[in-house]
């Protein structure tokens, strides 16, 4: 028997465990998959190349909740350097993403009375109490402000830097919560040196030392007895813990534990979680395809890039560069090709007319379809205080992990919140020990 079992490897389980084993609890962490990292996983090919699930950014960099774990781990994160030359795309164009509010007024890519409006706007979003607007969309919070339409197009950005272009559908406190905590750090994002390589084999030290991750072995059932997790099924073997963490989306609960054992509101709840789903490309070329080392991120189309081995050359072998693209597919993305190829279209059309030089210089092209890119899109339903607690309500020794429950920030953060949050319960209810 161990103390705890964790069911999936991504940055909710590893941090969990990660957690855990460093105040003293044997864990063993089962994956499914051959790989760690779940929707952040990455490998690295004989010919030297790194190629990860999506590029992944860490919010607030060194000030974010992903390096929180880390802290708590003594193990910091290591950043690359913060880059002055962000972009925006807009209206076809590339611009230069203005520093703070302030940068916003000099920046030409509005009318000077939109920009004015802007500032003003920026001023309503730092007063604002987030838990106030949880309910509302941005588009509702921004009507009460104004009815300027050319700002209207600009709320895209806003949404995008939580992954939600859409400002009829995104919760402006959510929104206004992120934005303040940027105002608040002075920093919006920051790369790990290495990407997600870094983050897990830092996470992987940790768990191993008081546990085991047992890769290629999927969960098949979490065993349930007088109302308590007692354990879990695999394709290969069974094991017994105190406590069962589920660090997957909750959606995929009911595949390994009977809706039954849960109250019906939390099921109908689970069952209706809204993800989004991208198109990511990532293109290699023999020449550094521009000098910009920030990352780019569209204002009216939900598109995000980076020139990573303008920053982080041990992405590529020498003499090779590549760039990461993404692009939002249509909100309900069933599979549908031509929805793919729609997007895929209007991603290219935007990187020729922004980098024309890009596209008719390729070496070679990965073009992924992601399904699941957030667990959790931060609609008003979606949004902090409607997300399940870390710990289930009716079976004991039961806990959540992942980036569909109670944590705070938005994407990857959710996970690694909701892992600091699922540890202190369980060490809470284990007594603390270490
Ligand atoms: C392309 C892309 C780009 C992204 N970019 C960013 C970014 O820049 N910044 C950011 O913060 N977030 C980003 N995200 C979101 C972020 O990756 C996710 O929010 C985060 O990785 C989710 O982690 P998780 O641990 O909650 O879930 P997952 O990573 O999905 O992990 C769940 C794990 O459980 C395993 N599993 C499932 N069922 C079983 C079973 N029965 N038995 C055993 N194992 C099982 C799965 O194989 C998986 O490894 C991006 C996502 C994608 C896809």
């Amino acid at each position: 028997m161990v103390d705890v079992i964790i069911v999936g490897a991504g940055y909710g389980g590893m941090s969990t465990a990660a957690l855990l084993a460093h105040s003293g609890l044997r864990v063993l962490v089962l994956e499914k998959s051959p790989l760690l990292g779940g929707r952040a996983s990455f490998y690295k090919d004989d010919a030297g190349y790194t190629w990860e699930y999506g590029a992944h950014s860490l919010r607030l960099a060194h000030k974010g909740i992903a390096n929180q774990v880390f802290a708590k781990l003594g193990d910091e994160i290591k950043f690359l350097p913060k880059t002055p030359d962000s972009k925006l795309i807009f209206n076809n164009r590339l611009w230069d993403r203005p520093e703070g509010p302030l940068g916003f007024l000099k920046n030409p890519i509005l009318s000077f009375k939109s920009r004015l409006l802007l500032l003003l706007f920026m001023a309503k979003i730092r007063k604002a109490n987030p838990a106030m607007w949880y309910d509302e969309t941005l588009l509702s919070f921004y009507q009460k402000f104004t009815a300027n339409k050319e700002l209207e197009t600009f709320l895209g950005f806003l949404g995008m830097t939580i992954m939600c272009a859409d400002p009829d559908k995104v919760s402006a406190g959510e929104v206004i919560d992120f934005l303040q905590r940027v105002l608040k750090a002075g920093v919006g994002v920051g790369e790990p040196v290495g990407g997600s390589s870094q983050l897990f084999s830092k996470l992987r030290f940790h768990v191993e030392t008081r546990g085991e991750i047992r890769l290629n072995e999927k969960v098949t059932s979490i065993q349930v007895e007088q109302d308590r997790a007692v354990g879990v099924l695999t394709d290969q073997s069974s094991y017994t813990a105190k406590w069962i963490v589920f660090a997957e989306r909750l959606p995929l609960l009911f595949d390994v534990i009977a809706k039954d054992l849960f109250p019906q509101e939390f099921v109908l709840y689970c069952e209706g979680i809204e993800h989004s789903s991208s198109l990511i490309f990532d293109f290699i070329t023999d020449y550094p395809a521009t000098d910009i080392n920030g990352g780019i991120l569209g204002v009216d189309i939900p598109l995000w890039a980076r020139f990573q081995s303008n920053t982080d050359p041990s992405f590529t072998p020498h003499g090779k560069h590549i760039s990461t693209w993404g692009i939002m597919l249509p909100w309900g993305f069933d599979g549908d090709p031509d929805a793919v190829e729609q997007t895929e279209k209007r991603l290219k059309i935007t990187i020729s007319k922004t980098f024309p030089h890009l596209l008719p210089n390729l070496v070679r092209e990965r073009k992924l379809i992601v399904p699941v890119m957030n667990g959790n899109v931060l609609t008003p339903a979606q949004s902090r205080p409607h997300r399940p607690n870390v710990k289930c309500s009716s079976i004991g020794g039961l806990f959540f992990a992942g980036d569909t429950v109670q944590g705070e920030g938005c994407s990857g953060d959710i996970s690694f919140s909701s892992a600091m949050k699922a540890a202190e319960g369980i060490l809470e209810e284990a007594g603390n020990p270490g």
